[in-house]
């Protein structure tokens, strides 16, 4: 991992001290000496994390973290303030401008390096989801990208693990004013609640008694539901160790003791935001995923995915010396609907058929839409026997039944004609079980419609 710093102090000897250090670390750095190259640095995705200076000239450190923040491209970076101001006020206006952390001059290396590395790390898994759900706009999904900048993090779940009670209580106190607090005292059960998976944020004390809350951090990063919550730290100034291991566990964020409220409210809502953040853009990602391989109309699986999906069908169907058999589905004079009814019928219609043809057939059978009026379904373990048949009940169910169109106030008659075809040895593959299928069909039209034609090979 090397990552990119971007180094921003308008005293070139700041500047020089900090890249040597860093670079000591093998980060690369990149540096700027005002506001606006700052801006320009990140907007062009040239660094994975802002080192900033508060006092400068014309921009200060509070101005770039704002516009940082109110700009999509660069919402993500973490951004760390460096500064002398070291009261709990300037630190609350620090976070509310947009920075991840406030580090006060001087600098301890060991703690400064640490923090880098760590809003890196949580950086670089946003970027992947980033990437993707970027990928995303060819499929016309919103942009997740813009919603969230209105997103003001309150209102978010946290679980509150503390086991001296009056700090607890005021604790959840404090909290409360913003955001919706399930208190615990007791560890283990703690642990059992966020691996429900229900929540936006874990403040966990570090000192507890009789129990190791790193160990605790590591569990809550193990488990599948509770691996990207954030986590943050109450800390006694004295556990800098371990809060600095902490960090290294993937811990996101900290507060050292005696925790000041509004630095508490603050950084609860930084860490609710960046959840919901990735939230979307993992549910963007998702959903993609699920476009790609789905048909918009009907909600079967779409002809990309059936064909990708009976190659792996067959050969495993050779391995295990099984029969797999395809129907293709072919819908009668189906352009007389739409030159009827309308377009909208036809798609009522398609949809309509969808319903039937999934309820006509097993789980593990892949339907799909492959095209305008045409439907395949592949079927693992059916041989020509039982593939005629259920594309015969099929038939039945479409004839006997008429369709409902346009909102219901009409119904039509509609019949298909259905080809099958049956994998014979070795030879068969995606496009010759296709092909008998195709031929199939044609033969059933020519026939008369209506009917169910095997293809030998
Ligand atoms: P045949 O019995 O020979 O299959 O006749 P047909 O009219 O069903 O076949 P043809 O291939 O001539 O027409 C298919 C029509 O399906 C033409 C096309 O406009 C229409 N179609 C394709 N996709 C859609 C769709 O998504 N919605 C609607 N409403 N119509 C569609
Ligand atoms: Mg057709
Ligand atoms: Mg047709």
């Amino acid at each position: 991992m090397t990552a990119r710093v971007l180094v921003v102090d308008d005293v070139p000897a700041n500047v020089r001290l900090l890249e040597a250090r860093l670079s000591a670390d093998y980060f690369d750095v990149v540096t700027a000496s005002n506001g606006f190259q700052a801006l320009e640095i990140c907007e062009r995705g040239q660094c994975d994390i802002v080192l900033l200076d508060l006092m400068m000239p014309i921009m200060d450190g509070f101005e770039v973290a704002r516009r940082l923040k109110e700009n999509p491209a660069t919402y993500h970076i973490p951004i760390i303030m460096l500064t002398a101001l070291d009261q709990p006020s300037d630190r609350v206006r620090g976070i509310e401008a947009g920075a991840d952390d406030f580090v006060t001059k001087p600098f301890d290396d060991v703690a400064l390096l640490t923090r880098v590395r760590s809003l890196v790390r949580l950086k670089m898994v946003t970027d992947e989801l980033r990437t993707r759900a970027t990928a995303t706009r060819e499929f016309g999904l919103p942009d997740p990208l813009m919603d969230v900048l209105a997103e003001t993090g309150a209102g978010g779940r946290i679980l509150l693990l503390e086991d001296r009670p009056a700090a607890l209580a005021r604790m959840a106190d404090m909290l409360l004013s913003e955001h919706e607090v399930e208190t615990q005292q007791d560890p283990q059960e703690a642990l059992f609640r966020l691996a429900e998976g229900d929540h936006d944020l874990a403040i966990i004390s570090l000192d507890l008694d009789n129990f190791d809350a790193l160990r605790l951090c590591s569990q809550i990063r193990s488990l599948e539901r509770s691996r990207y919550l954030p986590i943050l730290l109450l800390a006694e100034l004295e556990d800098r160790d371990r809060l600095l291991r902490g960090l290294d566990l993937g811990v996101n964020d900290y507060l050292i003791r005696p925790v000041d409220r509004n630095e508490l409210l603050a950084r609860a809502r930084t860490q609710v935001r960046r959840r919901r953040y990735t939230d979307r853009l993992r549910d963007t990602v998702q959903q993609s995923l699920e476009m790609a391989i789905t048909d918009g109309l009907t909600g079967l699986h779409n002809r990309r995915y059936l064909e990708n999906h009976l190659a792996v069908m067959l050969d495993q169907a050779a391995v295990r010396g099984r029969p797999v058999s395809l129907m293709l589905i072919d819908v009668d004079f189906f352009k007389a609907v739409n030159d009827s009814f309308g377009h909208t019928a036809g798609d009522d219609v398609l949809r309509e058929f969808a319903l039937r043809l999934r309820s006509n057939v097993r789980g593990i059978d892949l339907t799909c839409r492959y095209g305008g009026e045409e439907f395949v379904v592949a079927m693992p373990d059916t041989d020509l026997k039982i593939a005629q048949m259920v594309a015969e009940r099929l038939r039945q169910r479409i004839e006997s039944e008429p369709f409902a169109i346009l909102g219901g106030t009409r119904s039509i008659d509609v019949t298909i004609s259905v080809g099958i075809a049956t994998r014979e040895g070795v030879v068969d593959n995606v496009p010759t079980l296709l092909r008998r299928a195709d031929q199939a069909v044609y033969r059933a039209k020519r026939e008369g419609r209506n009917r169910v034609v095997y293809v030998a090979a």
